[in-house]
């Protein structure tokens, strides 16, 4: 389940949040957020949060409706549906607290940056690369695979950004085959159009 053939041409920070949304296995079941301990050396190793920061139950909680809140705001552009009003409200309050700077520099655009510490600030620094894959373009090819139970997050880089699976070889031919069967249960022609 990866998209590494076009790894080189992710922005770096859509990168990150792409890598914050897979940190959970929904159908292995494991979660690399599963404990705030978890969670700190997580945000650490990717550079959002101090290693010697405080990180606490609620905390890893939040990081996890945030990142779900993603996931569904994703699935949208899979979609090409309007985002979740409730996930949009979500991420909005996880950069509240943020106190946002602009920042400009020579050979790039102008860069949203979160000045808040801690969990909270990480949190936001991820909301910030979201509003600003937003205005560059580039966050409508951010999606979530379509298979129930999987939701992994990919970038889709196909020509009129119609990818809806992580991976046709792992979620695309399996979720074929699971129609087919249905249909042919339920007596269909089993034509494996989807
Ligand atoms: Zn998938």
């Amino acid at each position: 389940m990866s998209d590494t053939k076009n790894k080189d041409a992710i922005p770096g920070q859509l990168d990150t949040l792409k890598r914050f949304l897979n940190t959970v296995d929904l159908d292995g079941g494991s979660d690399e957020l599963d404990s705030p301990q978890a969670l700190g050396r997580w945000l650490a190793d990717v550079g959002l949060l101090d290693p010697a920061s405080e990180v606490s139950r609620y905390d890893a909680a939040r990081a996890v409706e945030v990142r779900e809140a993603f996931r569904d705001v994703i699935f949208a552009n899979t979609c090409h549906t309007e985002p979740d009003a409730a996930a949009l409200a979500t991420l909005s309050a996880a950069g509240s607290a943020a106190r946002y700077r602009v920042s400009f520099h020579p050979h790039e655009g102008p860069q949203l940056e979160a000045c808040a510490e801690g969990v909270e600030g990480a949190l936001a620094r991820l909301v910030a690369i979201m509003a600003q894959a937003m205005l560059d373009g580039s966050w409508g090819r951010f999606k979530a695979c379509r298979r129930d139970g999987c939701r992994w997050a990919f970038f889709d880089w196909t020509k009129n950004q119609s990818g809806v699976w992580c991976s046709m070889a792992a979620c695309g031919n399996r979720e074929k085959a699971r129609r087919y069967q249905a249909r042919k249960r339920a007596g269909g022609s089993g034509s494996t159009t989807v």
